[in-house]
């Protein structure tokens, strides 16, 4: 079976140096606010471009944060997008604020500009958009868009740190960004992490605040907080990591080319974005009978994942806002024919040929009509 990701690949080329890490932390007996997660704050500060960096327990944390940090509360709406993992939407009702969805572009698959925009209401205080499978969002608009309503700009670079976005590092162009270390990311942990980036520091001292229970001064609570911290052993390993990061993301690059270059004559295929910037965080092609294909794979030994298969705005947890399917047409088309195959930044030739064969045999046996348009 080719899986999806195989996390002990990268781990094999690393072992020597992250074993030391992570053994120097279980050694120093220093678990928690250590020295690893300062450095590696900075680290990663420097890295993305950004003046401050917080780590944090989680991605979703480092969304939820940055809108509690921004002010944002009961009564808010901010605008995001209904094709994307839960936790966009989650981390704006954590704060009791409410998820205002848009549409998304049919060609990116991410937040459409000009629908957000239309979608801003008084009662909205920021847009998050999310730079979906690696691929970066259109920021110069989004910040424009927020610049003229004096709103914030919150990204969800979960799925693309490393990825240039309007000339800076993804994650660090908006008022605040936050990322994922959850292990199959990018740049993965061993365990959950996240952190947010931003260039102001009133912000980054009131994440700092809220992930430790709403204190700068131990046991002197200004606000009602969270326990979310990076811990030491995460941070070591992460520290390890992040020097590779730019040299993982061009190879997968490279096997989006050899990808492209495999699959560009299979009928009804659409590959994804051929976007430069593009950082391939997953390699989405979009086929009409999806599930067939899914399983037409399966039988032949390659494993693929649907990210995501219902649009936020018909998940259950959402009924209450009362939108209807057809609500988002580009969003529900776009579940209906997602599908992403292997990649990693280890991925071989051969697999990724392996991976083309089969793809090649499942569409001849679907009939299909193509959806490149
Ligand atoms: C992974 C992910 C998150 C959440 O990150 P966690 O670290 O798992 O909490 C948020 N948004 C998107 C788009 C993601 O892919």
């Amino acid at each position: 079976m080719i899986p999806m990701l195989d996390l002990r690949r990268q781990y094999a080329s690393l072992k020597p140096e992250i074993d030391a890490a992570v053994l120097a932390v279980l050694e120093s007996g220093h678990f928690i606010d250590g020295p690893n997660v300062k450095a590696f704050e900075e680290e990663l500060a420097r890295y993305a471009g950004a003046r401050h960096a917080v780590g944090l327990n989680s991605g979703t944390d480092g969304l939820h944060l940055a809108l509690r940090a921004l002010g944002v509360g009961p009564g808010d709406d901010v605008v995001t997008t209904p094709f994307t993992f839960i936790a966009t939407a989650e981390a704006i009702a954590m704060c009791g604020a409410t998820p205002v969805f848009a549409d998304v572009d049919p060609q990116t698959l991410i937040l459409d500009p000009d629908a957000a925009a239309a979608a801003v209401t008084p009662r909205t205080r920021a847009i998050v958009p999310v730079h979906l499978y690696g691929l970066p969002a259109p920021m110069d608009r989004f910040n424009e868009i927020a610049l003229a309503r004096g709103l914030a700009v919150v990204e969800d670079c979960a799925q693309a740190l490393g990825a240039v976005a309007g000339g800076r590092c993804a994650g660090a162009t908006g008022t605040i960004g936050a990322l994922s270390f959850f292990p199959s990311k990018n740049l993965g942990a061993y365990g959950d992490g996240g952190a947010i980036l931003t260039d102001d520091p009133a912000l980054a001292d009131r994440v700092r605040r809220l992930r430790a229970h709403g204190a700068a001064v131990k046991y002197h609570h200004e606000e009602v907080g969270v326990n979310s911290r990076l811990d030491e052993i995460q941070a070591a390993i992460l520290r390890c990591k992040l020097p590779h990061l730019d040299e993982w993301i061009v190879a997968r690059q490279s096997v989006a080319a050899r990808y492209r270059r495999a699959l560009a004559d299979i009928d009804g295929v659409a590959l994804p974005p051929a976007d430069p910037l593009h950082t391939y965080h997953q390699f989405t092609i979009r086929v009409p009978a999806r599930d067939a294909v899914a399983a037409a794979l399966r039988e032949q030994g390659v494993q693929t994942a649907v990210y995501y298969p219902v649009p936020l705005h018909l998940q259950r947890a959402y009924q209450h806002l009362g939108l209807r399917e057809g609500t988002f047409p580009n969003a529900e088309r776009a579940a209906a024919e997602v599908l992403s195959l292997p990649i990693s930044p280890e991925l071989s030739d051969e697999e990724i040929a392996t991976v083309a064969r089969a793809l090649e045999r499942a569409c001849v046996r679907e009939p299909f009509v193509s959806c490149a348009s």
